[in-house]
């Protein structure tokens, strides 16, 4: 069943969403070769426990030991952090932060490059970028969940990438994954309608190469199939009467 947030609950969530919008600022400035996933997990951990009554919400979310997914490359979600995995020159890295506050949650993801990147790298980013706002865009009332995955599609696939479509974006709010899911591709005016108080997060997932995903052994982890690389860029939204309104900018 779909919950939808009345006005005062979406403020509550648009203050939870301003400290995970400072969490991923935090994240991205301090990315940099040399720096251990581990510690990324540590850095957001500490900020948002350092406001009051926030709590990271991927720890032990359906057993998650981190605060974060830290995803390197062709890792598409769900990397576990870890001492182990230092970032070099050249690399990417997905990170997916989630806040509850005040019972509520937001969720939100970046990618970022370290150091200078190839060119198919940085055009990768730029387009998964862009075909998050083109979801967010679209996500207007009266229009249908079909409506956000077809703009997340024609923006990724014009570039000759492609969407990643075993996993989707989710409704957010008293828990983490609610109805509806919010797939990156689909037809317009196909599936929910979207309406006032409806609060959802949209996160394209994007592979240089094919759409086919593969999950690592540690059964959390999940990858490009064919090792490309892959970005992934998340908001958590709100529909109102006016249109979009981004929670976790
Ligand atoms: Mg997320
Ligand atoms: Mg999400």
């Amino acid at each position: 069943m779909i919950q939808l947030k009345s006005p005062r609950e979406i403020e509550i969530m648009a203050e939870g969403g301003r400290i995970l919008a400072g969490t991923v600022a935090v994240l991205r400035d301090s990315v940099r070769a040399g720096i251990s996933t581990a510690d990324l997990d540590k850095v957001a951990e500490e900020f948002i426990r350092s406001h009051d009554g926030a709590v990271p919400a991927f720890k032990g979310l359906y057993g998650f030991p981190g605060s974060i997914c830290a995803s390197i490359n062709h890792e598409i979600v769900h990397g576990i952090p870890s001492t182990k995995r230092v970032l070099k020159e050249g690399d990417i890295i997905s990170l997916d932060v989630g806040v509850g506050y005040r019972g509520f949650f937001t969720d939100s993801a970046t990618t970022c490059a370290v150091g200078t990147v190839d060119e198919r790298t940085r055009r990768l980013l730029q387009v998964t970028a862009d075909s998050l706002e083109a979801g967010i865009a679209a996500a207007q009332p009266g229009n249908h969940i079909g409506d956000i995955g077809h703009a997340v599609q024609l923006v990724v696939e014009k570039a000759g990438f492609s969407v990643v479509r075993d996993l989707v974006g989710h409704g957010i709010g008293t828990t983490f994954h609610e109805e509806p899911q919010v797939p990156n591709y689909g037809k317009p005016k196909r599936k929910e309608q979207l309406v006032p108080g409806l609060t959802i997060a949209i996160e394209p997932m994007v592979n240089v190469g094919g759409p086919a995903t593969r999950t690592l052994a540690d059964r959390w982890t999940i990858v490009s199939a064919d090792g490309s690389r892959s970005a992934h860029f998340e908001h958590t939204i709100a529909i109102t009467e006016t249109g979009p309104r981004v929670l976790t900018r």
